[in-house]
C-alpha cells in the first residue's frame, strides 16, 4: 500500500461520506477501503457520528404563535 494514498483518501474520507467525491476518487476509495481496514474502520466511525447527528440534530422548527 502507498502511505501517500493512504494520507490522501483519509482526509476524503469525509467527502466520501457525502458523496462528494468524484466517480474516480470514489472508486479508488473504494478500493482503498477494502485493503485498509484503518480508513474502513475511520469510515464506520464517521457514519456512526453522522447517525447520531442525524437523531440528535434537527430541533424542531420554532414556530411563532399565532394567539395573540
Ligand atoms: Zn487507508
Amino acid at each position: 500500500m502507498v502511505y501517500g494514498e493512504h494520507a490522501r483518501l483519509r482526509e476524503a474520507l469525509g467527502g466520501y461520506l457525502l458523496g462528494a467525491l468524484s466517480s474516480e476518487q470514489d472508486e479508488l476509495m473504494a478500493r482503498h477501503l477494502a485493503v485498509c481496514p484503518d480508513c474502513e474502520q475511520e469510515l464506520i466511525a464517521m457514519v456512526d457520528t453522522a447517525a447520531a447527528f442525524t437523531l440528535l440534530g434537527d430541533p424542531p422548527p420554532r414556530r411563532p404563535s399565532p394567539r395573540n
